[in-house]
């Protein structure tokens, strides 16, 4: 398969280049591991997209995502998403998809969230992500400039310097033509060449044994990254959501907003504790809220905390909150008159691939959007609902950038056949491997990290690499495999930062050894 550009995702970031770039006329393919193009985080965010305050101003803006970002962020894309952000809301999501943003009074509504200094917030009730996503989805299932092809799995980057045949090639700027992919229902393994390629695959969530990421966010684009050789940052800045369900059937997240429209953290015996931490309370930045719920449930020995919004009306709560709501009320919690426990799960990379303000990465002819790459703009830790607008930002700027043609993207050499293995690999193995870097990850290189556990941490990662690099030569490739080999890799690559990272800064908090 031959296409001009191949984008790996079909999330926001993915979705949105897809459309600005099939408009210019360019020949898309748009795959996906999961089964619908409905994935990754993006129809899980719940909270909201940032657009602007009616007291507001690019300046205030700005203000506080450097607060949030503890100072560590990249001023240039600061400058890209304050200044073009509330515009491409607009002209994008307003005007061109009708996404259908809640209302009040014929206005949108607009709310807060931590570390906001003024209401700026719009949402789809609590289903900002999947009402943007589906909207956008129906025009990219209907262009003709792209096709779709779900159930199939990048696994790897096709890069002149590691696949081209052509020994010349070695010397020439290295530069990435398309991408290794796999048909998860056909077991074939092909390439997809393409004069420019764009990685949108999203987080990293899984790595982490608690996290509010869904089953697909597994790193994949980091390790693919890494493998190409292309340069990544500020890794070692995993935000972690300070207010996750606390349950048995699983974690689920509680939306920010809920603390942005009055609800408050108690601890077992109902007492309030955030203000023991920052002056803003339940509203403090995200780290800081979830090292205080962490230091709270070890003072009080209980595995949660609380968060209570029923001195609100039910009506107001129900409306704000369906399916927060309807989640609750399944395994019968509600939050109308009941307090919900919770606890800090793994959230967002705020690092990844480094790009500049139109995606570019430091491989020639590869772009990274969207959660997968480090912008730079939330520095050492996330504003809350900044990651759809930047998704969006990202995804429109690229999106015009790779339909420029340039004649040095026309080169295609031959490569190396890929052939599929056929012995199927124990299932046993890969669920035990998968605990070990979940615990792994959560345990050493999670909240709190000390530089004994990170080294810790490497040793163990390492060799758990070193064994499955070892039988994903050896076996028929799946969605599990590949997954695995992408987890380790991502996981060491997380605590290889972390391990230079000697300061604590926003997510990042490093405790001395005792
Ligand atoms: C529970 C939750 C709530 C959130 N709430 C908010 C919010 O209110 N506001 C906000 O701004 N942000 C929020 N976020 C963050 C935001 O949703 C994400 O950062 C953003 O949606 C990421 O979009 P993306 O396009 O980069 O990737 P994703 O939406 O994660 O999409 C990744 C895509 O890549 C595909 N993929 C991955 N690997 C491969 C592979 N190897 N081969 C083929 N396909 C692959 C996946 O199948 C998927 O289609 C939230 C996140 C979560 C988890």
């Amino acid at each position: 398969m031959k296409t001009d550009i191949l984008i790996i995702g079909s999330g926001l970031a993915g979705v949105i280049s897809a459309i600005v770039s099939a408009d210019k006329g360019k020949k898309v393919i748009l795959i996906t591991k999961t089964k619908t193009l409905l994935s990754g985080n993006t129809p899980h965010a719940q909270g909201g997209i940032i657009f602007k305050g009616i007291n507001d101003s690019p300046e205030k803006l700005k203000s506080d995502i450097l607060k949030a970002g503890a100072g560590n962020c990249w001023n240039p894309a600061i400058e890209e998403l304050v200044n073009n952000g509330s515009k491409y809301v607009k002209k994008w999501l307003i005007d061109r998809f009708n996404i259908p943003f809640d209302q009040s009074e014929d206005t949108l509504h607009l709310t807060s969230e931590a570390a906001h200094s003024e209401p700026r917030i719009i949402h789809v009730k609590d289903q900002t992500g999947k009402g943007i996503q589906e909207k956008i989805l129906t025009e990219v299932n209907n262009h003709p400039n792209i096709q779709i092809l779900t159930e199939h799995f990048a696994v790897d980057l096709l890069t002149l310097s590691h696949h081209s045949k052509n020994p010349i090639d070695i010397y020439k700027k290295p530069a990435c033509f398309g991408a290794i992919v796999l048909d998860m229902n056909s077991a074939e393994i092909f390439p997809i060449k393409a004069k420019n390629t764009i990685l949108a695959s999203g987080g990293l969530g899984q790595i982490y044994l608690h996290t509010s990421n869904p089953e697909e966010a597994r790193g994949d684009g980091i390790a693919m990254a890494w493998r190409a050789g292309v340069r990544c940052f500020n890794l070692e800045y995993i935000q972690f959501h300070p207010t996750t369900l606390f349950h048995d059937t699983g974690r689920f997240l509680i939306s920010e907003a809920l603390r942005g429209e009055g609800a408050i953290l108690i601890d077992k015996n109902g007492r309030e504790f955030m203000s023991n931490f920052h002056s803003d309370g339940s509203l403090a930045p995200r780290d800081i809220v979830s090292r205080g719920i962490h230091q709270t449930m070890l003072d009080t020995g209980h595995p949660c905390v609380y968060l209570d919004i029923s001195h609100k009306k039910s009506s107001e709560i129900i409306n704000r909150f369906p399916a927060i709501y309807n989640k609750c009320i399944e395994i019968g919690i509600d939050i109308t008159k009941e307090q919900i426990p919770v606890v800090p799960s793994a959230h967002y990379s705020c690092g990844g691939i480094g790009v500049n303000s139109v995606g570019k990465t430091s491989l020639k002819r590869l772009y990274a959007i969207g959660e997968v790459s480090c912008t730079g703009l939330h520095g050492a830790n996330r504003l809350a609902s900044s990651s759809l607008l930047e998704c969006l930002v990202w995804g429109v700027n690229t999106g015009i950038d790779v339909s420029i043609e340039r004649d040095e993207n026309n080169y295609f050499p031959e490569i190396w056949s890929w052939e599929q293995e056929y012995k199927e690999i124990d299932p046993a193995l890969i669920a035990q491997d998968w605990l070990t870097i979940k615990n792994t990850m959560w345990n050493y290189v999670g909240l709190i990290r000390t530089k004994d556990r990170l080294i810790r941490a490497r040793t163990i990662l390492r060799h758990l690499q070193s064994e499955i690099e070892e039988f994903y030569r050896k076996v028929k490739l799946t969605r599990e495999i590949l997954e695995l080999r992408n987890g380790v890799q991502t996981a060491l690559s997380v605590v290889s930062a972390t391990l230079e990272s000697r300061e604590s800064r926003g997510t990042h908090f490093i405790q001395e050894n005792e």
